[in-house]
């Protein structure tokens, strides 16, 4: 799950990339308004953590636009401004939530987990598919019951193909649901995690659709 993290203040970015990046999260971080425009053109996110003050276009602005454009992308914004007016302002501009500051790094996750799970359709914390149960809050992984232990990157895509249940995902859409920009991504790295994954949950888990991408097998 790739997050766009739009946020001037150089502290604060850095402290809330690393926090995103402890919950697995791919998090592309840029500095000022236009940047951010730009970022949501070419890139497919599964949320934004908006900052309203920002250089060159305001949070504000940057929200109206997207939604102008159709994109229903989940954004949470986060602001220093805690009147009311400026909540209202955001919320009908488009937003889906927002923190203000200053905020607990924890509450910015829940909130996350929340907004992802809804826009994928999901109103409830677990992720499961045929004996398979993923729970992104605690991190946990479990086949038929058994914890399963994954690496931070095989969590990472099996929390994508669950939150995508019916859809076949492609291997660049699995690459940037993945990685952020400037990561290392080796050429056959979707493959290898896919392969982990397959031994540890099962080898029909995950089905390859020829010429496509992947998908959940049937639970059966
Ligand atoms: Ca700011």
């Amino acid at each position: 799950m790739r997050i766009l993290l739009v946020e001037d203040d150089p502290l604060l970015g850095d402290g809330i990339r690393a926090g995103l990046k402890l919950a697995d999260y791919a998090v592309d971080w840029v500095c000022d308004g236009e940047a951010a425009r730009l970022a949501l053109l070419d890139h497919a996110y599964q949320a934004c953590v908006l900052d309203l003050g920002l250089p060159k276009r305001d949070g504000l602005w940057l929200l109206k636009d997207l939604r102008e454009r159709g994109n229903q992308l989940p954004v949470l914004i986060l602001t220093a401004r805690d009147s009311s007016a400026d909540k209202i302002a955001g919320l009908d501009a488009g937003a889906d939530d927002y923190l203000t500051k200053p905020f607990d790094l924890f509450e910015l996750q829940a909130r996350l987990r929340a907004l992802i799970r809804r826009a994928g359709g999901n109103a409830t914390p677990r992720l499961e598919h045929a004996g398979v149960v993923l729970e992104p809050a605690s991190k946990r992984v479990s086949r038929d019951g058994q914890p399963v232990t994954l690496s931070a990157r095989e969590f990472a895509l099996l929390r994508d193909l669950l939150s995508h249940k019916n859809h076949i995902r492609t291997r660049a859409q699995l690459e940037e649901s993945l990685y952020a920009w400037g990561e290392e991504t080796g050429s056959n790295t979707v493959e290898v995690y896919i392969h982990h994954l397959r031994k540890k949950l099962g080898a029909q888990f995950i089905r390859t659709v020829r010429g496509l991408g992947y998908r959940l097998g049937d639970p059966g």
